[in-house]
């Protein structure tokens, strides 16, 4: 398959896009209704028929699911009437109009880069990041599976690690693009075709998405410690060694997004590690604990705002986010 990535070509993408933009705005979707919604009848003027079919080229959604799982209603011929995803509401309508507020939900969260609201959304996830693509495509890839998201980013050096999402996948291929002298100016939807033509697309196995088993691994390897050496009788390289742990146990809970402000990490490292810090929430200068419930990973500026602000309400979140 060659893959066109001429300026004409890009453009058309471009105006398809906005034209479907356009056409299902905010307050369009908010009142949308069923019929304009679902697809299946075999007509084309519906929501779900045209970003799958007509905006193909803003990135292929249509995986291995049946319709009805991505978009939770389904018009179906062959029974008359629509089929729906039963945990989005007990009658069709009812998972509609939960389908639809939470359409509504992603795209207020991707106007305002809210990381935490954009994973806990419970719509399909190649359709959620298809939405985002859609309507911030100056911020999100055209590219939403884990398994070619992670072979892009193996490709170009900054390799996905364990618990990676698609967020932090595309995060880590916007680094490097700002790299590429010949991909920096590039607009998103040509770099997300830009890194097919050059990378091709990945093998049909063995880039399967990995399960996210880092975090208990740090909490047992915390316990281990623990269980190993008696609190009070710690040497300083032993105090170190299970402070590193704490670090690196808080880091990966804040899976790439600082736990305060919820922007992503600015950068990643060279292993593909987001770049946060670990504070503590009771400074340990004030006899605060070393411990996961009293630590968190924040963006450098956050953290050089505890540390000279401290301010309450801030202080507050925190201890909220460490007990969870
Ligand atoms: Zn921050
Ligand atoms: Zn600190």
């Amino acid at each position: 398959m060659t893959i066109d990535l001429s300026d004409e070509y890009i453009q058309q993408i471009e105006s398809d896009r906005r034209e479907f933009a356009s056409k299902y705005t905010r307050e369009f979707i908010s009142t949308m209704t069923i019929e304009q919604y679902a697809m299946g009848a075999g007509d084309k003027d519906n929501f779900c028929y045209r970003i799958e079919v007509e905006q193909k080229e803003m990135g292929n959604i249509r995986g291995v699911v049946k319709g009805v799982q991505r978009y939770g209603v389904w018009y179906s011929k062959k029974l008359g009437g629509y089929e729906f995803t039963h945990r989005y509401g007990d009658t069709p309508q009812e998972a509609f109009l939960s389908v639809r507020s939470l359409i509504c939900n992603v795209m207020d969260a991707g106007e305002i880069d809210d990381y935490t609201a954009i994973r806990n959304n419970k719509i399909a996830a190649l359709f959620k990041y298809k939405l985002l693509a859609m309507y911030f495509p100056h911020k999100y890839l055209t590219i939403y599976s884990t398994s070619h998201l992670s072979y892009f980013c193996d490709k170009v050096g900054i390799p996905a690690v364990d618990g990676d999402d698609e967020l932090v996948m595309q995060r880590k291929l916007l680094q490097w693009k700002e790299t590429q002298d010949e991909a920096r100016d590039m607009s998103l939807i040509k770099f997300s075709r830009y890194l097919y033509k050059v990378f091709d697309h990945p093998p049909k196995r063995g880039w399967n998405n990995k399960p996210r088993h880092r975090l208990k691994k740090l909490k047992e390897e915390l316990r281990d410690f623990d269980a190993k050496h008696p609190k009070k009788t710690l040497t300083e390289i032993e105090v170190t060694q299970r402070s590193a742990k704490v670090a690196a146990y808080v880091k990966e809970r804040a899976a790439g997004v600082c736990e305060l402000c919820g922007k992503p990490a600015p950068f990643y490292n060279k292993s593909g590690e987001p770049y946060l810090e670990c504070h503590h929430i009771v400074w340990i200068a004030r006899e605060g604990a070393d411990e996961i419930t009293n630590a968190v990973a924040l963006c450098p500026n956050c953290h050089r705002k505890m540390h000279s602000l401290d301010e309450p309400t801030d202080v507050e979140k925190l201890k909220r986010v460490a007990r969870k």
